[in-house]
């Protein structure tokens, strides 16, 4: 048992940790499925899944014990050599999603790096764009992750602000809006990066046939479409990739979060053999990337999200969440939107922000972040019941509509 208390860990990781989050003071210490608890005891229900990493829940059994299992047989290689859970990985995954191809990383950024210089290399090999001409076009609002180049083409002040000199190359147009896009095209445009729904945006959902607009658009254009479903991808959104709402294939897809349950960093890209075949040896790598404790975390990930049906699961309790949300009349709330069990409360600018929602959610034990300052996000792990999504709505109601106007 800890002897330290709420109030000392917080002090410590003040004290010795650099401060570029601002964590809920809830610590953590252990999880079982939805639910986690923190040092002094108290059980919450989680409604954030670490950002969607925890699809299948917390702790799974079969992929802690397939983590186990392989942490006692082999860790690491490194890519140097050969291991025997990569070849098994790639070929399930590639079958699972029907891509011919996949390569593997670590963390989300690292995947859409890894994306963006595939498709810089196939513009410049294969479309004969000129050489350092090449343009990626991405959306405003978008988030792809941390690393320079991807602030690079950021919307967001706060993400850039204070690190400059940026990477050149990219070009924003407005989220949601196809016309702007076919505008952006020249011919130098290699690739189109965009989320199926903007998940650290806000949770917004684009319009209906948004995604088969940009397919055709990049298919006329020779343009790559990059779909980024590092959170919306592995069935977060109802389907297995979130662009299958509209029958869409794009040429590259990115995923990361849930494709390790949450045990361990593990992103991979997908795409064709044309275009990951643009990188031989020594053009790209990764320590880490496709280590076997990896790939075997990944492979029982994978098949949880199968046989428990998680993608279904994600469809059905996301339609009920969100019709009970929209149900909820509060003085707060402007509009609730999402697809599958990605859903976003909008609130009102009124209502004083989201962090003092999500504080008081905490108090009645259940655990949410705010996104964008004015949306509480509710993204609860796809093995949730509907019992346990209901313990959630009636706090979530609580918490929405009692109190005067100055809130809960
Ligand atoms: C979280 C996220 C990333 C970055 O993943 P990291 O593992 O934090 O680097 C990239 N794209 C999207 C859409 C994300 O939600």
């Amino acid at each position: 048992m800890s002897t330290l208390s709420t109030e000392d860990y917080i002090a410590l990781e003040d004290q010795y940790n650099a401060h570029n989050y601002w964590p809920l003071d809830v610590v953590i210490t252990r999880a079982e499925g939805v639910w986690v608890w923190d040092v002094e005891g108290r059980k919450y229900l989680d409604c954030l899944s670490a950002y969607s990493a925890l699809n299948q829940g917390h702790c799974h059994p079969r992929i802690v014990r397939a983590m186990v299992e392989q942490a006692r047989r082999l860790a690491l290689t490194s890519r140097a050599f050969r291991n025997d859970q990569l070849p098994l990985l790639a070929k399930e995954l590639c079958e699972l999603t029907g891509y011919e191809m996949m390569l593997p990383m670590n963390s989300g950024a690292e995947a859409v790096e890894t994306a963006l210089k595939a498709a810089r290399k196939w513009g410049y090999t294969i479309k004969g764009v000129p050489d350092d001409r090449a343009e990626i076009i991405a959306c405003t609002g978008n988030f792809h992750g941390r690393t320079l180049s991807i602030i690079s083409f950021s919307s967001e002040e706060r993400y850039r602000d204070g690190f400059g000199p940026f990477t050149p190359g990219f070009k924003l147009v407005p989220y949601g809006d196809a016309d702007a896009l076919e505008r952006a095209i020249t011919p130098n445009t290699v690739a189109f990066l965009f989320e199926p729904v903007q998940g650290e945006g806000g949770v917004v959902v684009p319009p209906e046939g948004y995604i088969r607009r940009v397919r055709a658009l990049c298919t006329r254009h020779n343009v790559l479409m990059i779909a980024d479903e590092i959170q919306t991808g592995l069935g977060r959104t109802g389907k297995l990739l979130a662009c299958e709402h509209e029958g869409v294939r794009p040429d590259v897809v990115t995923l990361g979060k849930a494709l390790s349950g949450g045990m361990y960093p593990v992103s991979a890209v997908l795409a064709s053999r044309e275009i990951l075949g643009v990188f031989g040896p020594g053009d790209h790598g990764s320590t880490f990337g496709g280590n076997p404790l990896a790939c075997a975390v990944a492979r029982e990930a994978l098949r949880v999200i199968v046989d428990e049906r998680l993608c279904e699961r994600a469809a059905e309790l996301g339609e009920y969440l969100l019709a009970r949300l929209r149900g909820i009349r509060s003085p707060y709330v402007a509009l609730c939107r999402g697809r599958g069990l990605l859903v976003g409360i909008v609130l009102r600018p009124e209502a004083g922000g989201a962090r003092r929602f999500c504080e008081a959610l905490k108090e009645r034990g259940v655990l949410a972040k705010d996104t964008h300052g004015t949306v509480i996000r509710l993204a609860p792990p796809l093995v949730i019941t509907r019992e346990e999504l209901d313990w959630a709505l009636e706090r979530i109601e609580k918490v929405l509509t009692i109190g005067n106007r100055r809130g809960p």
